[in-house]
């Protein structure tokens, strides 16, 4: 199966890199387990050494570049690990992602009738994470974003102004967008941001007040 919003290139080469960090590397092995076009990707970066292409990526091509590439690449047999370990909660998400789970019996927060969360610990710093669940139909009011947010969708499937992202699907949002999320089926998403959500709507200033 493949997904139709996919981690930027360069996030899956310094994912194959070993370079990413707790919660990215998380993100991006999940949906490589859904998206075969990624994983494809990955993993031909990780067969010719990731860290020597990316190490390579500002320099411009010349005669005798791919010789002195595959030269680099024998002596860096021993490309970083990634790291395997995983929290309880990683176990988990697969789980959800894998449709072992049974996310109603967790232990969710509700904020609405049909909107819940559960805030995950995390070692990244600057990085906040959440699992959140909305019932089919909830609509997130309208909101920007601070900086970063990064949503990797487990289950279901929601849509905005961009599109539809289904399980699987990889989304990254920037302070550039705006955007007002509505869950097409029930949903729930492992949600990661740098800065907490700014929400624009007529009622931005009382929600932004009273959810952050
Ligand atoms: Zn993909």
């Amino acid at each position: 199966m493949s997904c139709n919003h996919h981690p930027a290139v360069e996030s899956l080469l310094q994912h194959a890199s070993g370079k990413t960090s707790g919660l990215q590397h998380l993100m991006i092995r999940l949906h490589c387990k859904v998206c075969d076009h990624c994983d494809k990707v990955v993993t031909e970066f990780e067969s010719l050494g990731g860290e020597t292409l990316e190490s390579l990526s500002d320099t411009p091509l010349q005669v005798g570049a791919f010789q002195a590439l595959m030269k680099r690449i024998q002596s860096n047999a021993d490309v970083t690990e990634v790291d395997s370990n995983r929290s309880d909660y990683a176990h988990l998400i697969e789980k959800i992602l894998g449709r072992e789970g049974k996310a109603d019996k967790l232990n969710w927060h509700w904020r609405t009738k049909r909107f819940a969360e559960i805030p995950l610990p995390t070692e990244d710093k600057g990085f906040d994470a959440k699992l959140i669940y909305f019932k089919k139909g909830m609509k997130v009011p309208r909101h920007t974003h601070r900086d970063k947010e990064y949503t990797l969708v487990l289950s279901g499937a929601f849509s905005d102004d961009s599109g539809e992202y289904k399980r699987g699907d990889y989304v990254y949002k920037t302070s550039h967008d705006e955007h007002s999320p509505v869950a097409t089926s029930d949903c729930i998403c492992l949600a990661v941001t740098t800065q907490p959500l700014k929400f624009t709507g007529t009622f931005g200033p009382v929600l932004n007040w009273f959810l952050n």
